[in-house]
């Protein structure tokens, strides 16, 4: 079977039309949805990300700022200006470009963010809503994720879903999000005995490992459907995914490709979460 291939650069452009839309109604009504970007140093992956995010904004009409901060910047400059921004009306989500200097306590630092403005979905708080199953801004990319499955209209509940990484950015919060959907949830890490034991049961595998092409087609079973995470640069230049898509493809029912599946979706869930936090934090009207 050959699968369908799930594309996040057409989905993420359906979703950033309907945005645009929306922020221009927003505006309209006298609200517009403000972004700011802290990032800290020179990390050139970092100086990309933020890049692609002010022009994702300025693309679809919402407002940002960029604050670039020194390498040796304190943590305490650093979660000052958090707070400055945190009381600034105009933004409405603070963002913190990962990973900071190591003399920062990133925790410390995103615990400063208020958790109203958390676009990235990282703060204890809206972890913890996520858990109990509240309303909250969700992480990006799992957030991503479960609209490339809701749109490619694969069926979630009583199904087995397997996610092979356990991070706090990807693993952990898109198994919960799994679960939410009603699917049965297994998630393996770098300790799991027999991976294969796990993949090949699966009916929905999200890979977010971070080893190029890891799994295989030997580990999957016919008809599954695949979302790989992964990113990685080989040493010829090519960006690959977590899973050997040429040959997993040859038995999935849908997969998403790499690049162009899960990528272009994370920064059309910070525009969402956005567009979501101003509308949460728009004064109500005092009639
Ligand atoms: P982390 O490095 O934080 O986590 C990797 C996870 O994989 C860990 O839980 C680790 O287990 C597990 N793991 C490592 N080796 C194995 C193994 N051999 N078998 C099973 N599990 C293993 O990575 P992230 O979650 O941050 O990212 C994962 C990938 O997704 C990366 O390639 C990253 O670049 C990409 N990514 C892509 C995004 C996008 O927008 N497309 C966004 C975020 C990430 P343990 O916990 O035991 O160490």
């Amino acid at each position: 079977m050959a699968a369908k291939i799930i594309d996040g650069k057409v989905i993420a452009a359906e979703l950033r039309e309907e945005m645009k839309g929306e922020v221009g109604e927003l505006k309209a009504s006298g609200l517009t949805p403000g972004l700011a970007v802290v990032i800290v140093g020179e990390n050139p992956a970092s100086k990309v990300y933020v890049g692609q995010k002010e022009k994702t904004c300025a693309n679809l009409g919402i407002y940002s700022e960029k604050h670039a901060l020194p390498a040796d910047v304190s943590e305490e400059e650093l979660i000052g200006l958090i707070h400055k921004l945190n009381g600034d009306p105009r933004v409405h989500g603070v963002l913190v470009q990962l990973p900071l200097p190591g003399h920062i306590d990133e925790g410390r630092v995103l615990e400063a963010i208020d958790p109203r403005k958390d676009v990235d979905g990282f703060h204890p708080v809206n972890v913890g809503k996520l858990v109990v199953g509240e309303e909250t801004l969700l992480p990006c990319t799992p957030h991503g994720i479960m609209i490339l499955l809701e749109r490619a209209g694969v069926d979630l509940k009583g199904k087995e879903a397997v996610v092979v990484g356990r991070s706090n950015i990807v693993g952990k919060p898109v198994s919960l999000l799994l679960l939410s959907r009603h699917a049965t949830v297994t998630i393996c890490h770098s300790r799991t005995r027999d991976l294969t034991a796990h993949t090949a049961s699966a009916d929905v595998l999200v890979a977010a490992v971070g080893k190029p092409e890891m799994i295989k087609a030997d580990m999957v079973k016919e008809g599954v459907v695949v979302i790989d995470v992964g990113v990685n640069r080989l040493e010829d230049g090519r960006l690959v995914g977590d899973v050997d898509f040429e040959g997993v493809k040859e038995k999935a029912s849908a997969i998403t490709p790499v690049p162009g599946g899960v990528g272009p979706m994370t920064i059309t869930m910070l525009m969402r979460n956005t567009i979501e936090a101003a509308k949460q934090q728009r004064v109500p009207l005092q009639l």
